[in-house]
């Protein structure tokens, strides 16, 4: 009896264990992804086309009146990184912007 209560114990242990791993290994799969990415850049067709910048500080609020100041791409809806410097956004399957970044179609998260 007590061999099988030990048994059960390890088994629920190693389930436990597992089952924390993997979202872990699926989170730093995502975060490896994303930094692997090319970078969207201000040449990208996409980017023109929504005024991405990488860098919302240095952008002239005068050209871009629906700019706020302190919207940048960390904070948008669209954004699917973490708290790394890029990440990926639904606009550019497939390219990493930067968190700083911004553009026209920035919609802050709820
Ligand atoms: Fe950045 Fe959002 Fe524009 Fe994507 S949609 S580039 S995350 S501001």
């Amino acid at each position: 009896m007590q061999d099988i209560k030990m048994q059960r114990r390890r088994f629920l242990t190693t389930l436990a264990c597992g089952a924390a791993a993997i979202p872990l290994a699926q989170l730093l799969a995502g975060q490896a992804r994303a930094a692997d990415l090319p970078h969207v850049t201000a040449d990208d067709a996409t980017a023109k086309a929504v005024g991405y910048v990488p860098d919302a500080s240095k952008l002239d609020a005068k050209k871009e009146p629906t700019f706020k100041a302190g919207s940048a791409c960390g904070g948008c809806a669209l954004y699917q990184g973490g708290k790394e410097a890029f990440g990926g956004c639904a606009l550019f399957p497939g390219k990493a912007v930067a968190a700083k970044g911004w553009c026209r179609s920035f919609a802050a998260k709820a």
